[in-house]
């Protein structure tokens, strides 16, 4: 008699990212959410109520985004200044959200994130009620952290909201967790720092932050707490653990490294939003050679533009052989490591996601080799599957995301979120924030 399981992935080349890196051609079974065998021809073994095709394809453990923000702002404020970006667009159309805004958001970045095979992140934005409505509809694995900024008031979630939201929806869904989301040291108080980790310690949860992300950041932090540096500063407030989750850290001494790497607090390290930001290279590099627990985040949708965590390994990867004209670093593996079990490390669910294991929650995504651009792919000892996902292929490759054992996404049609529906709607709320914010008039005396 075959065993019975829910759902088998099947024909595909398993890329396992398990501690010894195994990569073998066969399919996965998959009963009550959780990985129950990998290996070869597992049809002949077992029934399956569902069947995804994998030929041609590779079977990866599901991206973990291990920063982002939900938002509905893509394409507008380009090119531009920081502090004209900040002042003029930024804090204006944040200071507009409005909870429909973010119901917006989250159906827009969450469809896009299911497209391109990531099946966790850690959104810290605005309106966490909405987001987590949305995610309870699309099926995707979501921690959330409201952003709360207290210096300038109104753009950003209270210390009060950030509570609200963690009670509210602590324990709610298996899914869904609720974290503290303090925006950074220089725009959210001290006090607001020390609160979060008491009831971070009462509910259990994590806090996560920018931290270290800019020089004029480091020399503000500097002159307000003499001279230390922000991971010294924010290590005195909230204590630096495995339950810390720190976006960024691009500027870290040689003492801060040291310093995270042995507190397991988690780094994410976003490549594009530090390049596009004009903000400089984090020395990920060495953080990995320090055991530190790195992650990739790809930020939001304003400083990326796209939640692409395949084009993301590839930037993470190109811009440290760039900084250390070495090509050897972060070889495609290790990036590979970085986007799946790494930022599930940093996020904390490491026992239960990030690599394909027996005994694992199903989150994977199938990459479609089929392409040109895939080509030539070579299976089998010696083949090049990881390679070609990495340095060949993107979002737009994804054919099938499983998340938790459901299949969110089928050759390429969400099956959680009608994508015609996002579309208009998102359309329609970006104008109204926009304009709410006054930010279209802005842009058209900046735009003739
Ligand atoms: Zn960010």
């Amino acid at each position: 008699m075959p065993e019975r399981v829910d759902l088998l992935v099947t024909g595909g080349t398993v890329v396992t990212v398990d501690a010894a890196d195994t990569v073998l051609d066969g399919d996965v079974a998959v009963r009550d959410g959780r990985i129950v065998a990998i290996g070869p021809d597992l049809s002949s073994t077992h029934a399956a109520d569902r069947v995804l095709d994998a030929s041609c394809a590779a079977v990866v453990p599901g991206f973990v985004n291990a920063h982002m923000h939900e938002t509905i702002e893509r394409g507008f404020f380009e090119d531009m200044p920081f502090m004209t970006w900040l002042e003029d667009f930024a804090l204006p159309k944040d200071r507009a959200y409005e909870p429909r805004h973010m119901v917006a958001a989250g159906l827009l970045n969450q469809a896009e994130m299911i497209l391109g095979g990531t099946t966790s992140f850690i959104d810290i934005f605005r309106f966490p009620h909405e987001a987590a409505t949305v995610a309870e509809r699309s099926g995707l694995r979501a921690t959330f952290s409201p952003q709360v900024i207290d210096d300038p008031v109104g753009p950003g979630e209270t210390y009060e909201t950030n509570l609200a939201f963690v009670d509210a929806w602590h324990g709610r869904n298996d899914r869904i967790r609720t974290w503290f989301g303090p925006h950074s040291l220089y725009t959210t108080r001290a006090s607001t720092y020390e609160a979060m980790r008491e009831q971070a310690e009462v509910y259990g949860v994590g806090i996560h932050t920018h931290l270290a992300e800019s020089r004029a950041e480091t020399t503000l932090i500097a002159e307000r707490t003499g001279g230390l540096t922000p991971t010294q500063y924010l290590d005195r407030l909230v204590g630096l653990g495995p339950d810390r989750v720190l976006a960024h850290c691009v500027e870290l001494t040689d003492g801060d490294l040291a310093r995270i790497a042995e507190s397991g607090a988690g780094v994410a390290h976003c490549p594009t939003s530090n390049a596009k930001l004009g903000n400089g290279v984090a020395r990920v590099t060495a953080l990995l050679g320090t055991g530190a627990t790195v992650g990739l985040g790809t930020d939001s949708t304003m400083t990326n533009n796209n939640l692409d965590m395949v084009e993301e390994m590839r930037m993470a990867s190109l811009v440290q052989k760039q900084a250390t004209a070495d090509p050897t670093v972060l070889p495609s593996a290790t990036v590979l490591r970085m986007a799946t079990q790494g930022s599930a490390d940093v996020l904390g669910l490491g026992t239960e996601i990030g690599s394909l294991e027996v005994g694992k929650t199903a989150d994977l995504a199938v990459v479609d080799l089929r392409a040109p651009h895939a080509r030539p792919l070579l299976t089998g000892p010696g083949g090049n599957v990881v390679e070609q996902v990495v340095w060949s292929c993107g979002a737009a490759d994804v054919r099938h995301t499983v998340c938790d054992g459901v299949v969110l996404m089928e050759d390429r049609r969400l099956l959680t979120i009608d994508l015609d529906e996002v579309g208009d709607l998102v359309d329609r709320e970006a104008v109204h924030l926009l304009s709410q914010a006054g930010v279209l008039d802005t842009r058209s005396r900046r735009n003739p």
